[in-house]
């Protein structure tokens, strides 16, 4: 073993009570280390904390990872393998795949099957799975939902670095003057890389610049806001870098002596002139100087850039703007310096490494360079090795649906609701003539189209490692039973593989020995002409892969290169070891608004959801923050679309509609409207978003454009609206809008439509008693007299008001409530969703009618904090009260934002800007 691998074991078991296990949050690219006990008998909790001596977090968890204990439920489980929607057993499903696969590649050749996969599955997984595919079914056809995520750089740092290297650790963040966020949230998108750059701030005032349309949380911490226009980076970037040229704040010598391109880069940034760059940023002259002269003072930048830059049809030049910017100025490979790419997914990393794109080889190597396909042939002994790229995303998809793809296997992933066009996904999808998913849930808008079904095991049963934003490897442990059937990932690939006849590549004894051999690749003829070496493990033994403390690479088998830091020395991974200025003339987003679709739609991520819901839903308190899909609009646009806060909107683009509810605030920037990309058929019945976003991709990166969508909103014509909370699920297509939320116990549901119905009391009894009518009419107290408990329903009707309200009661407790208006229901959902399965007797009962609390309970609005359920309502009650006057003081007297912090930030815009109380 290398001392440095027992150094990090001896790391590993320090401070650790033995039945804790230490495993890495499966959410977003910062890569928090957990501990994980299970706090029940049946282990469907769990206790967790942040890892201390993690050194992406030490310690520190956000609301979604410290959540992850309540989100081990088997409900909805995936359970059992299935054929046509019959359980069936491992054997027949598994024979079925590779059957299927090997038919269809005999008939139509290797480019007529796909594998869609997944920055949620672990490296192992996505080793196998890329194996299979390049090197023995034979073709590129393999890509993944971090396509949608980081795609544009990946092809950035190829073609700046010569290797899709990103070379910044998270301490730089901590250690830069200047600190610059183009298109990135990370407040909710990586909270607590955000918490760490805060704390920096606060020690020794970090100066921040957030580069974003939205004035997002993010902007909470920031010096300056610029409020870009969507679209317009390239020319900010070109701008700074004609800036750079014109200031003398080129860094001559480094350029010289590692770079070319500079002339042809900066000639073209040079071509805008001031007015095109204002047009092309939406910014003033006076706020891109201050933008400048901040970069220009500052030796250490870090470019911090996300899906805002990424999801764009220009989102390759923009990551190439970026870079140009720190290459000219020798900014980079240097503490507190440098480009720096956060990625979303908790293991898009690791998909890069192992080839998990069709662009891409495996171990960082090129599908387009020959040599590259011989060494990694000669490593698998495969029988071929693909040497074309394959589909990506949005292209695999329209194979799909034009019948060129005939076999699809999709792994941990939804694309029926994360693809742009996404009803033409689902088309294509249900449409295409043999379909295998391979998930956690049984319920999902893909996995109702899969012929087969194969159930995976989750977070908290699977075993292997995922890399984060900074190239640092951590395990995932299991520290639940493995339920039922359920089976890893990899597994499953090796045995479809074996069953087409591949045995030989794919006898695995487990996850360490995929490592080990994924770690061999790395090294394979790797004289340092690869940034990618993590040789140093290629004989890990399944102890030592269990005992595996993160760590970050390069790790190659002869040390620790003579650089620790990639681009310290000046050399990069292009046949020169020079770095590529690559000149980014600017070009427009790819599609126009029009009088018909005026405005610009943006979507992204909310701090409590994760992608499609199918694990944060699981904890009622994540959906307490937003329990239903929302819409941001400028007050002017929405008073020009005729909308009111909290009203229903439909959104309309030239590919689908929506429905959802209208948040009206000014810090939507004029002109764009934003929409959350979390929700699906299974929460909400017309919320899908990329159904709304058009199929334009960058012409480099093929990443889709889902931050400029041209739209148009308008009121919803609805004529009643309703709140329900339920007891069991109950079926939502039929209406004109609904959303559905679990809660403690049940659901809440948010209900619209646009034509009254026939019978109140019908519509009560559907929702409330799905199994059965209820007898009696209006304003009484009925009983029904159906077979099985007894439910007693109070119900109050003020006709000429429109109001309809119904308490649902058996055996005294609180089982229903349905409040419907013609209006707005004006109730707080907060305290509502407080009173299912509370015992209530007689007068008692008629108080719940009345849709709040008593005099003598509070309403605790809308919940801010997610951790100690505090809600809107007490914080501005306390703030206005003048009892609190800082977030500190909010914490002392709440205890909000005095766990996890996520919501810090929000409580501190509370306290800047003020806010009104509101129904919960
Ligand atoms: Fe998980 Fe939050 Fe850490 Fe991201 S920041 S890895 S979501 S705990």
């Amino acid at each position: 073993m290398s001392p440095r691998l027992r150094n990090l074991m001896s790391l590993e078991v320090e401070g650790v009570a033995a039945d804790w296990t230490k495993t890495t949050c499966p959410y977003c690219g910062v890569g928090c280390g957990v501990l994980a006990k299970p706090a029940n008998k049946t282990c469907t909790l769990a206790e967790i904390k942040g890892d201390p001596d993690h050194p992406s977090n030490f310690g520190r968890l956000c609301s979604k990872g410290a959540a992850l204990g309540e989100t081990l439920s088997l409900d909805g489980r995936l359970r059992h393998p299935m054929i046509d929607g019959e359980q069936r057993c491992w054997d027949d499903a598994l024979s079925l795949v590779a059957e299927r696969f090997r038919e269809t590649v005999d008939c139509h050749g290797p480019d007529s099957v796909a594998l869609y996969v997944s920055g949620q599955i672990l490296t192992e997984d996505y080793y196998v799975a890329n194996k299979l595919m390049k090197g023995f079914i034979g073709s590129a056809n393999i890509d993944t939902n971090s396509r949608l995520c980081m795609a544009s750089s990946v092809t950035g740092h190829n073609r700046a670095f010569g290797s899709d290297t990103v070379p910044g650790n998270y301490e730089d963040l901590e250690l830069a003057d200047l600190v610059v966020l183009v298109g990135s949230n990370l407040a909710w998108c990586h909270p607590v890389l955000f918490q760490r750059l805060a704390v920096a701030r606060e020690k020794r005032g970090t100066k921040i610049v957030v580069i974003d349309p939205r004035r997002t949380m993010t902007c909470e911490i920031a010096d300056l806001h610029l409020a870009i226009a969507p679209g317009g980076d390239v020319a900010l970037y070109n701008g700074l870098l004609a800036h750079l040229t014109v200031e003398g704040q080129v860094n001559d010598e480094y350029v010289a002596a590692h770079t070319s391109g500079f002339d042809a880069a900066v000639a073209v940034a040079a071509q805008l002139s001031e007015g095109e760059l204002q047009s092309a940023t939406g910014l003033s002259a006076d706020e891109c100087a201050k933008f400048y002269a901040l970069f220009s003072a500052n030796e250490r930048v870090v470019t911090v850039y996300s899906q805002g830059v990424n999801q764009s049809s220009s989102g390759t030049d923009k990551v190439n703007a970026i870079l140009n910017c720190h290459l000219a100025t020798g900014r980079i490979g240097k503490l507190g310096c440098g480009p720096f790419s956060v990625t979303g997914q908790p293991n898009a990393m690791g998909g890069r490494e192992v080839g998990g794109l069709a662009n891409m080889l495996a171990a960082h190597m090129q599908l387009s360079n020959t040599e590259h396909g011989r060494i990694v042939q000669d490593f698998w002994q495969s029988p071929r090795i693909a040497n074309r790229p394959g589909y990506k995303a949005v292209d695999l998809f329209r194979a799909v649906g034009d019948g060129r793809i005939k076999a699809l296997w999709i792994m941990a992933t939804n694309p029926v609701d994360s693809l742009p066009e996404a009803d033409l996904v689902r088309e294509a999808i249900a449409g295409c003539p043999f379909v295998v998913v391979s998930d956690v849930e049984r319920h999902t808008d893909t996995t109702v189209l899969g012929h087969v079904l194969l159930p995976s095991q989750s977070w908290g049963e699977k075993s292997g490692t995922v890399t984060n934003s900074e190239r640092r490897i951590s395990r995932q442990r299991p520290f639940v039973p493995v339920m039922g059937e359920v089976k890893p990932d990899w597994w499953q690939i090796c045995e479809v593989a074996k069953r087409m006849g591949y045995n030989e590549g794919f006898e695995y004894a487990g996850p360490a020995s995929i490592f080990a051999e994924y770690a061999a690749l790395t090294g394979a003829e790797n004289d340092g002409s690869r940034d990618l070496d993590i040789s140093a493990y290629e004989k890990v033994t399944v102890a030592e892969y269990d005992a595996l403390a993160p760590f970050q690479w390069p790790q190659p088998a002869g040390g620790l290169p003579r650089e620790t830091r990639f681009f310290a020395d000046g050399d990069f991974f292009t046949p020169d070891k020079r770095a590529y200025l690559v000149a980014t003339p600017f070009r427009a987003p790819a599609s126009k608004t029009s009088e018909a679709f005026p405005l610009v739609l943006n979507t992204g991520r909310i701090r409590d959801q994760w992608h499609t819901m199918t694990r944060t839903a699981k904890t009622p308190r994540l959906l307490s923050h937003y329990a239903e899909p929302f819409v941001e609009i400028h007050p002017d646009d929405a008073r020009a679309s005729g909308l009111e806060a909290a009203q229903l909107a439909e959104i309309e683009s030239r590919s689908g509609r929506v429905v959802m509810r209208v948040v009206v605030t000014d810090q939507q920037r004029r002109g764009t409207v934003f929409a959350p990309m979390h929700w699906t058929d299974q929460f909400a019945n017309n919320a899908r978003i990329d159904a709304l976003i058009s199929g334009h991709t960058d012409p480099q990166s093929g990443q889709p454009e889902s931050k400029f969508t041209p739209v148009r909103v308008q009121p919803l014509n609805a004529r009643w609206h309703g709140f329900a909370i339920v007891t069991s699920r109950v079926e939502i297509a039929s209406f004109d809008y609904a959303a559905i939320a679990p809660i403690a116990g049940g659901f809440r549901l948010e209900l619209a439509g646009c034509e009254v119905p026939a019978s109140w009391v019908e519509l009560a009894d559907e929702l409330l008693q799905p199994s059965g009518p209820l007898d009696g009419t209006a304003a009484a107290t009925q009983v029904s007299n159906r077979v099985g408990p007894v439910i007693e329903v109070v119900a109050y009707h003020d006709r000429s008001a429109g109001q309809y309200r119904f308490a649902a009661f058996c055996d005294d407790r609180c089982v229903g409530l349905f409040f419907a208006a013609r209006g707005s229901v004006e109730i707080s959902r907060t305290w509502a969703v407080e009173q299912l399965d509370q015992a209530f007797e007689g007068a008692e009962r008629l108080q719940l009618l009345a849709g709040r609390p008593g005099r003598d309970v509070p309403d605790r609005g809308r919940i801010i904090c997610a951790c100690f359920d505090v809600g809107l309502n007490q914080i501005t009650e306390a703030i206005a009260s003048g009892r609190c006057d800082s977030v500190a003081a909010v914490g002392d007297e709440l205890k909000a934002g005095t766990n996890c912090g996520s919501c810090r930030v929000e409580i501190g815009r509370l306290l800047n800007e003020g806010c009104f109380a509101e129904a919960g």
